[in-house]
């Protein structure tokens, strides 16, 4: 199948730029490993107290149905349960059917319409009279989200240790309770934000503590950090003190938490926030049966006597990353840039990149909540209209306006400096701009 424009990732920011596209009359086809559409909107679904009260409630599964239903309209075509590896210049896409190893979806390939439910042999058979197994595009748009950084700590492979975001899943997707007692170590947006949703499922979420701190925990095991992460997602947090610091300047916010953190904890939504110890192992033989903790001082270091709590589930939260390897992968330029969360690849104010016909958006060029996600995949369905001599009724300039909006009327802030990330990789834009080697590979 030959389309004007390919998309990796079916989450926000895949299905917001492949509307945007379709709409101007071009053709698009879109695949995703997993095996419905909507990416990590599937399982968010909270109160959002910036928008108006009677809209409050995020239900990312409701968005993510309607945008794969508008794309689906404009006759977008969503294939799903399969996973692109790599594409060769022009953009003629190598993929295989997700979990079935390296191969080609196609004669024995699966994969799935959206829609059509799990793997099998008729949706296999839709796969291949669509002739999504052999995509060629003019334009490739990279959507492919962001993953989870591993929290190691002794006992961390333990029936009964998840990470956040898989706790994230089974209490919003899933609907199931992971276990009677969680604790759950690492303090970030994501993490508060995953606890608050467990205990309105009614799971006793006993609190939350630090990892020790390690060579691969680094900053995510200081009080210090957490409490500068903490005072990002206020606005999410019924917390009036967490409301005040979010108001405050980043230095202003330090020297109150050193202030603070004179051994207390704080209190979310009724959860003890241990800012001040740190889970050293988790214990349990066929199964999760405790943790122990210790105190640390401000800068991490343990002091005093190890404490033991009794708990049957324990979730790890090691913060996010830019799922970026594809970019690599088909010889993209990428730069490692510490306030958008890490390697991510160069890119432009229009989400183009110097590899010429591969575009970005979303947590792939840097973590940051659903909404601008959504905002940055109409910005590079925008330009990839305009670079296919379409002229969408939104301008460039006005799609990317639209970002810096999402951006202020979020209540999630992941990273607490995105926007100096941002202005950095701009700045680095605009001093490279087209860089030689990697264009002329891949030119179509
Ligand atoms: C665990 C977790 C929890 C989060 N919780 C929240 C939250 O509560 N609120 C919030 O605002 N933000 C949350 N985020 C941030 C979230 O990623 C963004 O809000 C938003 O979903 C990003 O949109 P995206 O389209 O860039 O990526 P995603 O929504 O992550 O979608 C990317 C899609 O690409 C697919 N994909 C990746 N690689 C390939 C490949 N090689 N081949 C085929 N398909 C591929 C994935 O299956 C996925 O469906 C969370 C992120 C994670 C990782």
């Amino acid at each position: 199948m030959k389309v004007d424009a390919a998309i990796i990732g079916a989450g926000p920011a895949g299905l917001s730029a492949a509307i945007e596209i379709a709409k101007m009359g071009l053709s698009v086809a879109i695949v995703d490993e997993y095996y419905r559409s909507g990416g990590r909107l599937l399982g968010q679904l909270y109160e959002d107290p910036k928008q108006p009260s009677h809209s409050r409630l995020w239900d990312g599964r409701k968005i993510a149905e309607g945008l794969a239903a508008e794309a689906r309209q404009y006759g977008v075509h969503i294939l799903c349960g399969v996973t692109a590896w790599s594409a060769s210049p022009s953009w003629q896409l190598h993929m295989s059917a997700s979990g079935a190893g390296v191969g080609s979806v196609g004669s024995a390939g699966v994969g799935s319409v959206d829609g059509t439910g799990a793997n099998g042999s008729a949706a296999s058979t839709e796969a291949s009279e669509h002739g999504l197994h052999r995509v060629t595009a003019k334009r490739l748009l990279l959507a492919t989200g962001a993953a989870e950084r591993a929290v190691p700590l002794p006992g961390w492979t333990l029936p009964g240790v998840v990470s956040v975001g898989a706790a994230q899943t089974f209490t919003n997707v899933h609907r199931v309770a992971l276990g009677r007692r969680v604790l759950i170590v690492g303090i970030d947006p994501l993490s508060i934000s995953v606890a608050m949703e467990m205990k309105h499922a009614g799971i006793d979420v006993v609190g939350m503590a630090l990892p020790v701190r390690s060579s691969a925990n680094g900053k995510i095991s200081s009080p210090m950090d957490a409490i500068a992460r903490l005072s990002a997602v206020s606005d999410l947090a019924p917390n009036p003190l967490l409301r005040f610091m979010g108001r405050m300047s980043a230095g202003r916010v330090e020297r109150l938490a050193a202030h603070l953190l004179r051994g207390d904890f704080l209190r979310i939504a009724g959860i003890p926030v241990m800012v001040r110890k740190a889970v050293t192992s988790i214990k349990g033989t066929q199964g999760v049966e405790a943790v122990t903790l210790q105190s640390v001082t401000v800068d991490g270091t343990l002091v005093g006597y190890p404490e033991t709590i009794e708990v049957d589930t324990v979730c790890l939260s090691g913060g996010l990353y830019p799922l970026a390897d594809f970019a690599q992968t088909v010889g993209c330029p990428m730069i490692d840039i510490p306030e958008l969360g890490g390697v991510v690849p160069l890119h432009g104010s229009d989400m183009s990149t110097p590899t010429v016909g591969l575009y970005v958006a979303g947590n792939i060029t840097g973590i940051e909540s659903a909404k601008v996600a959504m905002a940055q995949g109409r910005l590079a369905g925008v330009s990839i209209a305009h670079s296919l001599g379409r002229r969408p009724a939104m301008t460039i300039e006005q799609a990317a306006a639209a970002v810096t909006q999402a951006r202020q009327e979020s209540s999630f802030k992941f990273l607490p400096n995105i926007e100096q990330g941002r202005a950095k990789m701009m700045e680095l834009w605009s001093e490279g701009n087209e860089i030689e080697g990697a264009s002329a590979a891949w030119r179509t």
